[in-house]
Order: structure tokens, then sequence, then C-alpha cells
């Protein structure tokens, strides 16, 4: 039950489960959908509609949804976008949500390339771990995936966090006739350095249609294993923290792990303790659904901290059972999904 008084007055911290026992604790917030990269699995090489600026939430609105979702078990905020750092003023904004009552763990997503500036005020605030987009170690590769040559900042960056003691995690998603002979090279750095490198399944999110099943995909987890195995030899198992979407394995001899994250065959949706928020408000309580509430429009419509906490619950407490029946749900109108810079991966 929800406190009677204004959850974020009080700072009254009840752990909200949904209809399957699943717990909300960790909030992944995208702070923009305006990119510097043009991935080609994400967006189109002209890159997506972005919204309008005063569409997107302000810092101001993100500190106080991140508030109200703190007093109902939120303890993990992950930035993401977009590219967090296209959006100005995103360190003092993170400095803020650091002092937010409830929130213990702040982290990132980010491609790499205006990060390494950075890196020291991330230190200072106490990030302990970010997630950097790296799909080859290829130059030439690199910019035909992104369609920018920025490789060289994106390393600098990668250098800059390791300098800076703060754990790397690489992700890197995995594509068909794209970056199969990156694969064993971007495992290899956990060898050397201290880097966890996780393989991600390629989901058909970059704004286009969405026909075929996880069955269809050429790289899904499973291959991705077997392949990471005929080079490695046997992986093992690692036990998954509550709610991790990757399986992570270790390597003999090896300081990182190896992780795989099984996005389109949806295997671990069973433990699933996330909600996201989109750019301009919206909230998905799977990265499946269409988008179950509009919280942009309660926030500008005057309603108060209770009345928000309250339809937050109810989105969270109903949510689908699993991707699949999250993807079902959706209306017919909109089977083709939005561009992964929109709900922030
Ligand atoms: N721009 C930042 C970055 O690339 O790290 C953060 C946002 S990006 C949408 C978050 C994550 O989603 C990235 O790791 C990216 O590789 C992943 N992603 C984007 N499109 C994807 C797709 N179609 N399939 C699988 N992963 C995808
Ligand atoms: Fe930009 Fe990240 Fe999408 Fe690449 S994956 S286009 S870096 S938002």
């Amino acid at each position: 039950m929800l406190s009677t008084a204004s959850p974020a007055a009080t700072n009254v911290v009840s752990t909200l489960y949904d209809q399957h026992g699943r717990p909300l604790e960790y909030l992944r917030l995208a702070v923009t959908d305006r990119c510097n990269l043009r991935c080609f699995y994400c967006m189109p090489e002209e890159g997506i509609k972005y919204m309008p600026k005063h569409e997107l939430l302000s810092y101001e609105e993100m500190l106080r949804l991140t508030g109200l979702l703190a007093t109902m078990g939120v303890r993990k905020v992950r930035l993401t976008g977009g590219e967090p750092f296209v959006r100005r003023d995103l360190v003092p904004f993170m400095e803020r949500l650091a002092q937010l009552p409830g929130i213990e763990d702040i982290s990132l997503t980010t491609n790499g390339v205006l990060t390494a500036p950075h890196v020291p005020a991330l230190a200072r605030m106490g990030v302990k771990a970010v997630n950097l987009s790296l799909d080859t170690l290829d130059r030439a590769r690199f910019a035909s995936i992104t369609r920018r040559d920025e490789l060289p900042r994106v390393m600098e960056t990668f250098y800059a966090l390791l300098d800076a003691g703060i754990k790397v995690k690489i992700n890197a998603v995995v594509m068909d006739g794209q970056n199969i002979d990156a694969l064993i090279p971007l495992a290899d750095l956990s060898r050397t350095l201290p880097v966890d490198v996780r393989f991600i399944e390629e989901m058909p999110f970059n704004g286009g249609s969405h026909e075929a099943g996880p069955d269809s995909l050429p790289w899904n987890h499973v291959r991705i294993r077997q392949h990471l195995e005929q080079h490695f030899g046997e992986l093992t198992p690692v036990a998954m923290a509550p709610g991790a979407t990757a399986s992570d394995y270790s390597i003999a001899g090896h300081q990182g792990r190896v992780g795989i994250i099984a996005a389109y065959s949806r295997t671990f949706c069973g433990t699933c303790n996330r909600l996201r928020m989109t750019a301009e408000g919206g909230i998905k309580t799977c990265l499946y659904d269409q988008g179950v509430l509009d919280v942009r429009a309660l926030l500008r419509g005057g309603k108060d901290d209770e009345e928000i906490a309250a339809a937050l619950a109810a989105a969270f407490r109903f949510r689908a059972a699993n991707g699949f029946e999250a993807e079902r749900q959706r209306p017919l109108h909109q089977l083709s999904f939005e561009s992964m810079a929109t709900i922030g991966g």
C-alpha cells in the first residue's frame, strides 16, 4: 500500500511488486532521444524524427519522478538515450540524482564518443560501472556500423574509465555479416584487462518493421555461446544477480567475464525488476510494450505526487508476464517498433 501522505515528502519506501511477484528496483532513464552516431541496427542513416525540445522531460521533471520511484523501491538508475552526453549539463543532473534519498547506484550506457572528458567527474560522484557500447575494434568496420568515424574517441573513453578505476562493461550487438569476426577480439579484452564483455542478440528495433520472431535470428544466444566456446573452450556459468539480463561466464585465465544478453529470445523476463522512462516521459514496464503510461501528461497536468505515484504503481503492478505477452498486447497499428534511441535499450 502506498502511503497516504505525499511519498516524496516522507520518503516512505515500500517495495512495489508486480502481479507476477517481481519487485520494482531499477529505473532506466532515457535523458534524450538524440544521438551523435547512426548505428544501423538502431537508427536509419538520416536519423529519427527527434522530439521537439519542450516535449522532452526537463531535468527537474526527471528528478521529481525518480524521487517518487525511489519511495516505491527503485534503488538503481541507469541513464541512457539516445546518447546521454549529447544532452547539455548531464553531469550536474547526475550529481543531483545521486543526492536523492534511496538512490544507491547510478550508472550509464554510453557510446563513448563524448564521454572521456567527463570521466573524472563520474569517478568523483561514485559511479562504479559504465556500459560502453562497442561492436568492433576495427576502425573501418566501426565507421560502417555507426556511420561515423569515431572509434579513436571511444577508445579514449575506454582507457580513461579503466584508469579512473570505473568498471567497464562492453556491450556489443551481434550482427550477422557485420561483426562476427569481432566477437573473439572483443571477448579477448577480458583476458588482459578487468573488463566484462557482453554480447547482445540483435533486435529488429531500428524504426523498421518487426515481422519475424526469435527463431529467425541468425545469431541467437545459443549460437553466440557455441562460437565463443569454439575459441575459448567451455564457458563456466556465473550465478546471475537478481534482475540481471546477462548470462555471465568466466573463462579460465581471464580477468573479466563474458556475458550473453538474450534480448530477442527473452530468457530473463522471469526476474525482470525494471521500469523504463523514455525521454518524453513514456513509461514502459517491458522493452516490448507500447508504452503504458504518459507520465509527462500527469506532471504537466498538475497532478500531485500521490496521484502520480498511484498511476506509476498501477502501471507496474499489472505489467505483462514477459516480452512475448507484452508484444502480443501492442495495438495492431503499433506493431513496428520504435528506435532503441527513444527507448534507451
Ligand atoms: N547511445 C548509447 C549507447 O549506444 O550506448 C545509449 C543508448 S543505446 C539505445 C543502448 C544500447 O542499446 C546500446 O548498447 C546499443 O548497442 C543497444 N541497441 C540499440 N539498438 C539495438 C538493437 N536493435 N538490438 C540490440 N541492441 C540494441
Ligand atoms: Fe546512438 Fe546508441 Fe542508437 Fe548507436 S545504439 S545510434 S549510439 S542511441
